[in-house]
Formats: C-alpha cells, sequence, structure tokens
C-alpha cells in the first residue's frame, strides 16, 4: 500500500461505551470477518476479559476498506487496553496512531476515562474523531453529550458522528470519516530503519512475538535489528499480521504495523515503547519519552495448602511469560509460610492476575491487603533509599529520617447531587482538591491530588457506593511526597503477624488501628480458645478486642435431627476451610487478611 493510503487509528472509550462493538462492526463491513463468524466483541480474546468486558491486552488488526472514492485503503486498527493501570500501554499504543474514534456513550455521557484517553490522544497528537454511540438507547441525550465533549475534552462535540455500534447504523460514516479524517503517516525518506515497539506477547512455538510501527525506513525478513533498550541484535525470522486471520508479510515499509518473530525468548527482554533500529545503523535515534512500567501496588500471595507452593511459583512463571509488567519475589512470612510478594499495574491488574491463577492453574490463595511502594531514608545513610514494598519490611521509627509516598493526580467525574459527600470522602482519604468544574447543571468534574495508599485501600468502590454507581474516577501518577506515616502490627494473643501488618498516616493510625481489631473480631471464627487481638505501634498497644471461647460444639444442635442437614453443614465448614491459615493456633479465613481494606 502506498503511504498515503494507510491510516492507523485506535478506538479510545470508557468502559462499556461500545469501543469492542464498534471494533467488531468495523471488521464486518470491512470484510474481514462474516457476519456468521462474528461472535460478539472478536477481539477479546482471553476468557477474562469478555467476562469483565474489559480489554486487557491490545490487540491489532489489519483491515483493506474500499472508500466511497473507489480506492482501497488499508486500515490499521490499533486496540489499546481500556483501563487506568495501562495507561502507559495505552500511550504507547496511541503513538503508532495517526487518529482515534473517541466513543462516548449518549446515554452516560463524558466519564474519566473519556478524559484521560482523549488526553493521552492529545499528548501524543493524535487526531481525535468524536463519535457518539448508542443512539438507539431511549435514554441516548445527543445534545447534552455533544456539549459534554466540547466542554471537558476540547474537540468540538457538533462534529460528532452519530452511530449505533449495536445495530450497525452509522457505522459506514465512521469509515469514511477515517479515511478522510485521519492524516495518513509522514516518513522521512532516505532515512534508515526506525519502528516502534508498542506490544508482545509470548507464543509457545514462536517465543516473544513483538509488535511493531515502522516510521522512516522498510524492515524485511532476514533483517538483522536492535532493541534499542538492551542493544542486543536479532534476526527477523518472520513477519505478519491480523486479518484477523494471521498473514505472512515479507516486510513492513513506512506507516505499516505488523508483528515479527525473531528469537527472542521472553517478553522480559521487550519493552514497551523501544524503539528497532537496524543493526547497521551507525547513529540511531530512539523515540523520546521512553520509560518502562513499573509496578505500583504491591500484595503478597499465598498457597492455602504448603505443598501447591511450588505450583504457585510455576503459574506465576508462566504468567509472566507474557507479562512483563507485573513482578514477583519469594517472600516469607512467619504467619503464612512461603510465598510470593507481587507487583501490579494498579489494582484491577492485581485482581486479574489473581483471578487467572485460580482459575486457569487451579490454586487457592491467601491474599494479603494490597499496599504501595514508600521510599525511606535511613538514619545515618544519607545517600541510601530503601523501597520498602512490604509493611513489615519498614524500618522501626527510631531508624527512619524521611519517609516518601507516592501521589497521584484524580480525576473524578459524577452527578453534582453527589458532590457533598464525594468531596468527604477524598478530605478523608488526605486528597488535595485542585480543580472543580460544572460540565453542566447536572455534572460535576472534580480534581485531586491524592495519596495512593489511600486509593489502593477500597477508594474506587467506596466511591462507587456512595454514588450509587455513577461516578467515575481516573488517576495519574504524580509523583513522591514526604509525610509522616507509621506501621500498624497485629498480634492474635500476643504473636505478631506479619502479614496483617500496615502502613498508614500517622493521624489515621489510631482509628484505623481500633476499626481493624473489630473488623478482625467479626471475621475470625471462634475457636476453642479466647483470642485477644490487638493493634500496636512499635510497642504501644492502640486498640484491643478479645473473641470468647467456643462453648458447644456447632453440630450439637444436629443430633438426632435431621443427617442431610448434617452433611451440609460440614460441607459448609469445608468450603470455609479452603480459605483458611493457621496462625500459632488460631484458624484465619481470607478475610481477615483483607479486612484492612473494609476499615478505612
Ligand atoms: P467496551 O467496554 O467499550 O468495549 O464496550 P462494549 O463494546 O463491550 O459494549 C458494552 C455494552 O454496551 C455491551 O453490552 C454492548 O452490547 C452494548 N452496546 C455497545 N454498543 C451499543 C449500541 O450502539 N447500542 C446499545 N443499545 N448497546 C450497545
Ligand atoms: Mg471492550
Amino acid at each position: 500500500f502506498p503511504i498515503e493510503r494507510i491510516r492507523n487509528f485506535s478506538i479510545i472509550a470508557h468502559i462499556d461505551h461500545g469501543k469492542s462493538t464498534l471494533a467488531d462492526r468495523l471488521l464486518e463491513m470491512t470484510g474481514a470477518i462474516s457476519h456468521r463468524e462474528s461472535r460478539e466483541q472478536l477481539l477479546d480474546a482471553m476468557d477474562l476479559e469478555r467476562e469483565r468486558g474489559i480489554t486487557i491486552k491490545a490487540h491489532t488488526v489489519r483491515l483493506v476498506y474500499r472508500a466511497k472514492d473507489g480506492q482501497d485503503y488499508l486500515l490499521n486498527l490499533i486496540d489499546t487496553p481500556g483501563h487506568v493501570d495501562f495507561t502507559y500501554e495505552v500511550s504507547r499504543s496511541l503513538a503508532a496512531c495517526e487518529g482515534a474514534l473517541l466513543v462516548v456513550d449518549a446515554s452516560q455521557g463524558v466519564e474519566a476515562q473519556t478524559i484521560a484517553n482523549a488526553y493521552l490522544a492529545i499528548e501524543n497528537n493524535v487526531h481525535i474523531i468524536p463519535v457518539i454511540n448508542k443512539i438507539d438507547l431511549p435514554g441516548a441525550e445527543v445534545e447534552k453529550t455533544k456539549d459534554e465533549i466540547s466542554d471537558a475534552v476540547g474537540v468540538d462535540g457538533d462534529d460528532s458522528l452519530l452511530i449505533s455500534a449495536k445495530e450497525g447504523l452509522g457505522v459506514p460514516d465512521v469509515l469514511e470519516a477515517i479515511v478522510k479524517l485521519v492524516p495518513p503517516p509522514v516518513t522521512s525518506p532516505g532515512k534508515m530503519l526506525k519502528a516502534l515497539l508498542f506490544d508482545a506477547w509470548f507464543d509457545p512455538f514462536q517465543g516473544a512475538v513483538i509488535l511493531v510501527r515502522v516510521f522512516n525506513g522498510r524492515i524485511s525478513v532476514g533483517d538483522r535489528f536492535k532493541l534499542f533498550s538492551t542493544q542486543k541484535t536479532h534476526e527477523v525470522l518472520s513477519i505478519g499480521a491480523n486479518t484477523p486471520k494471521r498473514i505472512s508479510l515479507e516486510s513492513l515499509g513506512p506507516g505499516e504495523v505488523g508483528f515479527i518473530v525473531s528469537g527472542i525468548k521472553s517478553v522480559q527482554e521487550t519493552r514497551i515503547g523501544d524503539t528497532l533500529v537496524l543493526d547497521s545503523d551507525p547513529s540511531p535515534e530512539p523515540f523520546p519519552g521512553f520509560h518502562e512500567a513499573k509496578p505500583l501496588v504491591f500484595c503478597g500471595l499465598f498457597p492455602t495448602e504448603t505443598e501447591q507452593y511450588n505450583e504457585l511459583k510455576e503459574a506465576l512463571e508462566k504468567l509472566r511469560l507474557n507479562d512483563a509488567s507485573f513482578t514477583y519475589e519469594l517472600e516469607t512470612s512467619l504467619a503464612l509460610g512461603f510465598g510470593f510478594r507481587c507487583g501490579f499495574l494498579g489494582l484491577l491488574h492485581m485482581e486479574i492476575i489473581q483471578e487467572r491463577l485460580e482459575r486457569e492453574f487451579n490454586l487457592t490463595l491467601i491474599s494479603t491487603a494490597p499496599t504501595v511502594v514508600y521510599r525511606v531514608k535511613v538514619a545515618g545513610r544519607p545517600d541510601d533509599e530503601l523501597s520498602v514494598v512490604n509493611p513489615s519490611d519498614l524500618p522501626p521509627a527510631g531508624q527512619i529520617d524521611e519517609i516518601f509516598e507516592p501521589f497521584i493526580t484524580g480525576t473524578l467525574l459524577l452527578p453534582s447531587e453527589f458532590l457533598g459527600p464525594v468531596m468527604s470522602l477524598c478530605q478523608d482519604r488526605r486528597a488535595i482538591q485542585k480543580e472543580l468544574k460544572y460540565l453542566d447543571a447536572k455534572r460535576v468534574s472534580l480534581s485531586y491530588e491524592m495519596p495512593l495508599n489511600e486509593i489502593v485501600l477500597d477508594f474506587y468502590d467506596r466511591l462507587k457506593s456512595i454514588t450509587k454507581g455513577y461516578a467515575s474516577f481516573d488517576y495519574e501518577w504524580l509523583g513522591y511526597r514526604p509525610s509522616i506515616l507509621v506501621k500498624v502490627d497485629v498480634l492474635i494473643n500476643g504473636e505478631q503477624v506479619d502479614a496483617l501488618s500496615f502502613i498508614v498516616h500517622e493521624d489515621k493510625a489510631y482509628n484505623r488501628g481500633k476499626a481493624l481489631v473489630e473488623k478482625l473480631k467479626e471475621v475470625i471464627p471462634r475457636q476453642m480458645f479466647e483470642v485477644a487481638i490487638q493493634a500496636a505501634i512499635g510497642s504501644r498497644i492502640i486498640a484491643r478486642q478479645t473473641i470468647g471461647a467456643m462453648r458447644k460444639n456447632v453440630l450439637a444442635k444436629c443430633y438426632g435431627g435431621d443427617i442431610s442437614r448434617k452433611r451440609k453443614l460440614l460441607e459448609k465448614q469445608k468450603e470455609g476451610k479452603k480459605r483458611m491459615k493457621q496462625i500459632g493456633r488460631v484458624e484465619m479465613p481470607q478475610e481477615a487478611f483483607m479486612a484492612v481494606l473494609r476499615v478505612s
């Protein structure tokens, strides 16, 4: 394809606004798939993605479209991950595009992710085409949505295409708009190869497969190329694209997108955002702003059955093959035994990995409450900075010079009726308000600087419940700030349970500690003996609760009674046992390790 007939574009949207449905329609209308083949949301391959209706890994398809001008155009639809946890990947995918369809649900209007994604597109110099979807719904408010797009996103909402992706209405106009409005790629003729690596995945037969967008020059089968970040050389074994069927290509020229098989063994050697150059290039220039996606949220994962430790290790190794952004290392907990401290891009990423471990690998896990990475300056060692990813690793207060905690910028969009309660929630989470803007009489957008450790503590669920699900939230990384933090420990019958320790702002330590022991009293079942639960800062006990000893056998009330009821009760107990962990003499359920999330 000549470069002036190539169009590289993404679809960006808030979750559930219809991105996948529109992608399916585009595939169908360009004949890439027949209507018969079209399953719902063809691009969301992984089971989990389908179930949760989110896109975890980006997928890219190459479509050929015969436009009204009679010419064939090559359209590369570059799918972006749909969640804040993957912002960096979204940004790199957008860097491979010249245009983006910004899909907004006409019945919901602009949401936090609409804005976040639109900003990423603007930062990447991508032309935005606003698309208002779901106009078939009785609750569709097209005019209002146009205004919101103009106000909140800064592109003219009146230019929006009006469509129903579900019914196919207006979708042909979307294809025409892509051809007319998305600029063709530009290239510097005569320059050597420069390509952007924007996705990678693991194939059991071919190793790491990388997805690239060529900016200058050409890459062909047999070429030797270098990855800028590792400076390692690889040979191009094959090149291909998804249409969505896999096709083979001989080479990729300027403006083109495709995947390359090159014998790279694992995705750990591939960095999203990296530059590909020819091995023979004497003075290669990498793309600017390249950085690695670093895990922001950490938790401990432990098998409930000690024997499952090796299985867990193998499962983590397998998942990591395909996901360079999550990390794990051995963690030994006095309370929970051998397990792993795992790092994730965010809370959703964490949930996804946990769910996959349990589902695909049949493991039963105990996870500890999520925490963030603190930076600690230790007294007497001014040049060293400790990264603390496990609360129990925080040095004693006396050895700490200064602690820094991560901050984010949070954007919230909500109906104005919930403004009061949401503002007090944010205030309670130590958030600093930066902006308050009415999009119209009924919708407000808020911007806050907030400590990430308050977000990982159940902020999102709390926000959803306060606003009956009507608020949306998105955040981006801000940086580290000095803070006054302490570690709260929990003791069960006098023994410290390391897996329950948490780090919290000094002003909140007392209340959280007190609420946590109350919560633990609720979730820890009665034992044959009395159980004392205490919270402590250093050696100072700040709260205490006691669980009385069990008085009689639960089965007693079934004696002489209905046998099936007794069996049911036993089974129920067995179910409950699955996620129990013996801490000293005390049986603790999974909820106990998450209890700190419920008390914030
Ligand atoms: P995504 O999260 O942005 O990928 O959204 P999906 O494409 O998964 O769509 C979310 C939900 O909205 C699904 O239940 C779709 O069937 C539905 N949906 C998508 N487009 C339309 C539309 O034009 N009209 C209606 N009524 N529903 C739609
Ligand atoms: Mg989707």
